[in-house]
């Protein structure tokens, strides 16, 4: 079996929300199709990856570094059985690469060996969860928790817009939920969230994400402000490297405290685990696998957690789409988020994916099933045709 070519696109996220840090306007992913030289029903099977969202496609990485040492490797060398070693693939694609910085090219290696394993996944005609689960010695488990994440900076905002956005997240089967805050004065914050908890009915039911926008001040003040609400979780409360703030915080704020979106390799968590202040059996950790080099360097992550007494289930990958779905089915982790109404092509699931009652279960096609999420599948036939996009 070999790679016949890897092809890639560039694809604009749809939607105009921010926030508290950032506009998602300009932002765009990469999308990368791995086509393989097996042939099923008369067409190449094909892998697809992509590089979650909230960051930025990585074309020049792509083109100028990662692909051609994946396509120069030497025939064979990339293979395991009947198909790739995702670990092989995630070397070959760092090869020359010096340790540290991560950044973006973290992403760029993350879309191509998610890829992979997409197309390992069809290569063994069953759903990613299935050889996720496989590959790390677990069983898979076939209905997850999942809430709605939504609750952005509009231009035309309000509370009454906030409060039919939650509505509307219960009306699809969502039990719980997350909204922006940072991006306003405290006081108009707490209005939101108050708003929010009307239709929450419970702070239990309700997480708050700074973006990581508070200095320690700010993060201690709204800490003090929401406290007593017994809120779900507070998210990224400054910046994702700033540990000691973390740990500050960690030790003043009675709730659960949730990071990780940010950091993409094995020794940042590492350091997170080390001086954040993350409590054992409370806190959340969001490393996703699309912006962390992918599924290989997030098995280490996962390991390593366990390693310093950390439970699996309370990791929540951010980015919430099918690639991840998969991945918190086939290891067992805590849940999954979802974006229903943003991010398009590629936030939310697909509609073979059932969510009731707060719990989300994975469709049955071969791989992530990213095919069958119709906003993404134009973009998917184009590149698996091998037409000009
Ligand atoms: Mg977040």
């Amino acid at each position: 079996m070999k790679i016949k070519e890897i092809r890639h696109r560039s694809i604009a996220l749809e939607g105009q929300v921010s926030n508290a840090v950032i506009s998602f306007a300009g932002h765009d992913v990469s999308l990368v199709a791995v086509v393989s030289d097996v042939i099923r029903n008369g067409k190449p099977v094909v892998g697809f990856g992509f590089n979650s969202i909230g960051r930025f496609a990585q074309a020049g990485i792509l083109e100028q570094r990662v692909l051609p040492r994946l396509l120069s490797a030497p025939n064979g060398t990339l293979l395991d059985g009947a198909g790739f070693d995702c670990e092989k693939v995630y070397g070959a694609a760092m090869r020359n690469e010096k340790p540290g910085g991560h950044g973006d090219r973290a992403s760029a290696v993350a879309a191509t060996e998610l890829a992979f394993w997409d197309l390992n996944a069809k290569l063994a005609d069953e759903p990613a969860y299935m050889t996720i689960a496989r590959h790390f010695g677990r069983v898979p488990v076939l209905r997850v928790p999942v809430y709605a994440a939504g609750g952005y900076y509009y231009a035309e905002d309000g509370l009454g817009r906030l409060q039919d956005e939650l509505r509307g997240y219960a009306d699809l089967g969502f039990t719980a939920f997350k909204i922006k805050i940072g991006g306003a004065p405290l006081a108009q914050d707490m209005r939101r969230i108050e708003a929010a908890l009307a239709i929450c009915k419970t702070g239990a039911r309700l997480a708050v994400d700074a973006n990581g926008r508070f200095d320690f001040d700010s993060a201690l003040a709204c800490g003090r402000a929401i406290e007593p609400l017994g809120l779900r979780w507070f998210e990224e409360i400054g910046d994702p490297l700033d540990f000691e703030l973390n740990k500050r915080m960690s030790e003043i704020y009675q709730g659960a405290v949730a990071t990780g979106e940010n950091l993409f390799s094995t020794q940042d968590v590492r350091n997170l685990l080390c001086y954040a202040g993350m409590r054992r059996n409370q806190d959340i950790f969001q490393m996703d696998a699309g912006l962390s080099y992918g599924l290989t360097e997030f098995g280490r992550i996962i390991a390593l957690m366990e390693a310093y007494g950390f439970d699996r289930r309370f990791a929540y990958p951010h980015g919430g789409h099918l690639i991840n779905l998969h991945i918190v089915c086939g290891m067992g982790l805590g849940g999954c988020e979802a974006y229903p109404s943003v991010f398009q092509p590629f936030g939310g699931y697909s509609p073979d994916c059932r969510i009731d009652d707060g719990f989300i279960s994975p469709g049955d096609l071969p791989g992530f099933g990213l095919e069958a999420k119709p906003g993404l599948k134009p973009y998917i036939d184009e590149m698996a045709g091998g037409t000009a996009p």
